[in-house]
Parts: structure tokens; sequence; C-alpha cells
């Protein structure tokens, strides 16, 4: 059965290729994915493979099969991120694939179109779900504010929402990709992720002539440049294991140079790969926030978003991956068990699913960066299809290791707890 899905896709090879360059080509920040949407509905259509469902206008999944065995679900990240000067990048809202979510929707593409084609669903029990996700990338928050408040959407990440909506919830597994960016090896396999919260701390001060009057003002960058010091000296309380990074930028430094700045406004994300650090860190930031502020007259108004959570990924369903991907390379060029400083919100999924995300090859430069890009089609995209493809073959013909890694994996949280959780955390303290 596998040798005749790789045969498949071999065959498929050109169009598989030709959609990777064409999303690679129209990129989208999350929630706007709506020219990546009509690609691949119309690349999906040639081979009649419909739209099931659709979630918050550019979120849909498809599917193949029935409903007499285990449900695999798919996961395809649709969208980009801001990456001013890159060679794609879109020259309006500067989105561009440096995340490499494109050649995840093609990848999973290929998939569901190899399954189809090879006819091979017709001889199995089961169903494969593609899910294309939006909004994986935790940015452009301000338009996707507006979303919440037009009622389109309840959290600012594209898997919240399904999860809240439960879009997941059929799915026995749920297997991922990702691209690893330039690596000495070909696949990652069981990596965990990070998780993180955001932070929007405004800090106030008073504005004045700032060379007549200086000191009847309150000079609002100088709250943050101590804050900013003082978080810099905080480092040394980090405990190595826990992986902190605490990473900003400025988005508001002041009105106009000859006025002492009132308002200074700086986001962040608190990162580590424990999320109790996280949570004690992301309050730690807010007592130095507002200590350093009133250090020097000023104050501050802080809003706390969760971002996601770590993701742990399921060994038992990494086991058959793994042994996908030494059909096509040795184990020495696998990298094993990493712990990677990214973040995605499928780390939210492995809260309530037994779920991986593959780490891949193929492409090269900085990842998030202007030199990002494909530069090994094979690697990049057809490989990956097919260890997809191999490991979704492998569980639905064996529906008893299915059901083993079901009943052998522990949800971390009800989804009660989950909302508790999102809300618990979303705040603006003054
Ligand atoms: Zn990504």
């Amino acid at each position: 059965m596998k040798q005749q899905v790789y045969k498949m896709i071999d065959e498929m090879k050109d169009s598989i290729i030709s959609l990777g360059n064409e999303l690679y080509k129209h990129p989208e920040l999350g929630f706007k994915e709506f020219k990546s949407k009509e690609i691949i509905v119309k690349e999906l259509a040639k081979h009649d493979i419909t739209i099931d469902k659709e979630y918050f206008e550019t979120g849909f999944e498809v599917s193949l099969g029935n409903g007499n065995g285990p449900v695999i679900g798919l996961i395809a990240e649709l969208d980009a991120i801001k990456t001013a000067g890159h060679p794609y990048a879109d020259k309006d809202t500067h989105a561009a694939h440096t995340c490499g979510h494109s050649l995840q929707s093609t990848i999973m593409c290929g998939v569901i179109e190899a399954l189809k084609q090879s006819n091979i669903m017709e001889n199995v029990n089961g169903k494969v779900k593609v899910f294309f996700t939006p909004a994986e990338e935790f940015c452009d928050l301000e338009y996707r504010k507006e979303l919440v408040k037009e009622g389109k959407i309840q959290k600012l990440s594209g898997k919240e929402n399904m999860l809240l909506n439960h879009c997941f919830d059929d799915c026995d597994i749920l297997l991922s990709t990702h691209v690893m960016g330039e690596s000495e090896y070909t696949y990652s396999v069981n990596s965990t992720l990070a998780g993180f919260c955001y932070k929007k701390i405004t800090f106030v001060g008073k504005a004045a002539h700032a060379a007549v009057i200086p000191h009847l003002g309150v000079n609002a960058l100088n709250c943050f440049t101590l804050f900013q010091s003082a978080v810099g000296m905080l480092r040394e309380t980090f405990v190595d294991e826990d992986k902190v990074r605490i990473h900003g930028m400025v988005t508001k430094g002041g009105d106009t140079v000859n006025s002492i700045p009132h308002e200074v406004v700086y986001e962040c994300y608190v990162r580590s790969v424990n999320n109790d650090t996280i949570l004690k860190l992301n309050k730690q930031l807010d007592i130095t926030a507002k200590s350093c502020a009133e250090a020097l007259n000023g104050s501050v108004v802080i809003e706390n978003i969760p971002g996601y959570l770590p993701l742990i990924q399921d060994k038992k369903v990494n086991e058959i991956v793994n042994n996908a991907v030494l059909e096509f390379t040795t184990k020495d060029k696998v990298h094993y068990n990493e712990i990677s400083m990214a973040a995605g919100d499928v780390g939210d999924i492995c809260i309530f699913k037994p779920v991986i995300q593959l780490g891949f090859g193929g492409t090269r430069g900085r990842v998030h960066g202007t030199t990002f890009e494909v530069y090994d089609d094979e690697k990049a995209y057809i490989e990956p299809t097919k260890v997809v493809a191999s490991t979704v073959i492998e569980l639905l013909t064996h529906p008893a290791t299915v059901k083993d890694i079901v009943d052998s994996y522990k949800p971390m949280m009800t989804m009660d707890e989950y909302k508790q959780y999102l809300d618990g955390r979303e705040e603006i303290i003054r």
C-alpha cells in the first residue's frame, strides 16, 4: 500500500511543487489567508476533494474515508509572517512565508490527494481529515482584537479558536509538520516546543517641551529604559533548564522629538519550556515594569495575554513516524528529542490529544528572516509528503495501535480548565 502511494506521490511531483511555489508567492497574515485558501481549494477540487467545514473565514477542513475506524487529523498552517525585505514578501503587508507554513499546506494537500488518487482509502476503515488552520503566528494582534469585537473569533490564534470550537474532537491522533530551518539534520523527531505569554506594556509619562521645561515632564522612554536594564539584571536568576527568552520590540517610542515622550509601548513574549516559569516570570515583569516606571514618576498599563502552551509530542505516535522517516534517511541524520525554543499553537492541542510535529528539511537561510528559502524540493515537499502518508497508512491499517495510543494518552486539562486558563490570564493591570 505504501509503495503504491509513494509511486502516486512521485507521479504528482510536478503539481505538488508547483502548488508549493504558488502558495509561497502569495503570503498572507493570520485570519487573512483568503488567497491561500482559494489556491488550495482550487487544487483540491482537481481531485474532487471539497470543503467539509469552514472556520473563521479562512480556515477549513477536508476529509477522505469512512467513519468505521480511526480518525487521523493532519494539520496544515496557512499564515505567513511579516518579513520586510524578503524577495517574496507582499509589497503592502510585508507578509512572507519565512516560517515555511506554505510547505505544510503543500505537503498535506499532497498526502490527501495521493491517498485519493491511489484509491487506498477504499480498502481501509477510517478517516483522514486535513485541517487548514489560520493564524498560527501570534502577531498582527490589533486586527485580531477587532475580529474578537465583531464576534468572529474568541481568541487570537487559529488553533485556540478551533479547540474552543471542538474542531478536533473526533480525531484520535493529529499529525503536523514544520520546517526545521537550516540544519545538519534531515528530520527532527519528538522535539518539544516552548510556550509563551504575550505582554504589552505602556509606559505612561507626561509630555513637556524637551528643551525648555523638561523638569515638568515625565519621560516614559526613560521608564522603559530602566525596565529594560532591570530585565537584563534579572537574567542571572533564570534557570538554564527553563530556557527563558524575553524578546520584544518598542512599537511606540514617543510622539515628537522635541517633547518629552509621554507614552512608550513595549510588546514582548515571555518564553520558556516550563509553563510554571512563564507564569511566574510574567508576574515578575509586571512588578519590574511598575517599579521602574514609579521610580521615575511614571506609571504603566500592562496587558497580558496567554500565548501558547509548550508542546510535548506523543512518543508512541513518534515511534511510527520515526519508522517512516527511516525509510528515507539514516538515524544520524535525524535530530531526536530536540528542546526547541520555537513555539506554536500546536502546543495547545497536546493538552487534549496525542499529537506530533515532524521537523523536515529542504530549506536554508534564517527562519523569519530575509534569506529563508526552499532549496531542495525533494526534501522540502516530496519526502515529507511520503513520510506523512506512510504514517497515516500505518495508523489506519493498525486500529489496535491507534487504540493503544489513545488509551495511554492522558489529557492535561479539561476544556473548562483550558477556557479558565486562557480567560484567567488575560488581564489589564494599571
Ligand atoms: Zn511556524
